[in-house]
């Protein structure tokens, strides 16, 4: 199966899930999440209809990012971010899906500032207490919020998360459902929208949908598995 065919598919299943829960397919994005992934099979995904992509990690996106700049792609980054990787990432993407601390948001506003940029952001939230996963703990949320608020320089627009990985889909359920109830309940407090909401991967981003991911984040079953 081709990158093409698997993609087509995608958008279906995606159309799928919004009639089930009664959502405009219009308002959830396809990203493939193109981590490992070659210049050529990415070129792939973009012709087959993908115009969002995300990169993990900022040197990998400092190879790849400037060969494709060609083609009209947003880039979100999705990954981690180290602060002494910053100064890099505000040039590389167009939203940052995982402010998670505080120390980012500073340098972050730093470097926007020296560029006269504003960035939209996500904040990722950790929903489970696996030690390997970074994102700020639901508790510390408000706060962060707050002090995103607080820069001229970061528009956010919603929240991201990965929860565990469960073969028993019922079970991650909750996980999305809470996300959501943080943003809304974020939304009340602050008076404030937060359209977005990014979560959903290959094995559950129809699940995602129907808790009301605006953005699912694809990689496997788009490009294959990972070989690497
Ligand atoms: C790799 C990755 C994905 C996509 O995972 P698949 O299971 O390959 O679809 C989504 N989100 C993040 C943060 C990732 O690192």
């Amino acid at each position: 199966m081709g990158i093409k065919e698997n993609v087509l598919r995608i958008f279906e299943r995606i159309e799928r899930a919004c009639e089930r829960s009664g959502r405009d397919v219009s308002l959830v994005k396809l990203l493939a999440a193109s981590k490992t992934r070659s210049p050529e099979e990415i070129k792939e995904a973009f012709e087959a209809g993908i115009k969002l992509f995300g990169e993990n990690r900022v040197q990998e996106a400092r190879d790849k990012i400037p060969v494709l700049s060609s083609l009209p792609i947003e880039w979100h980054l999705i990954g981690h971010l180290q602060t002494n990787k910053v100064k890099y990432a505000v040039d590389l993407f167009h939203c940052i899906e995982t402010v998670d601390r505080k120390s980012l948001v500073d340098e972050l506003d730093k470097r926007l500032s020296k560029k006269g940029k504003v960035m939209p952001v996500l904040i990722e939230v950790k929903l489970s207490p696996e030690e390997t996963k970074h994102g700020c703990l639901p508790e510390d949320v408000d706060s962060l919020v707050d002090y995103v608020l607080s820069k001229d320089t970061l528009e956010l627009k919603g929240l991201m998360t990965v929860p565990p990985y469960f073969e028993d889909l019922e079970k991650v359920r909750p996980y999305f459902a809470q996300l959501r109830d943080i943003r809304d309940r974020l939304e009340q407090k602050f008076g404030l929208q937060l359209p977005e909401l990014s979560m959903g991967m290959s094995h559950d981003f129809e699940i995602a949908i129907e808790e009301g991911a605006t953005i699912v984040r694809i990689g496997s079953a788009i490009f294959g598995e990972r070989k690497y």
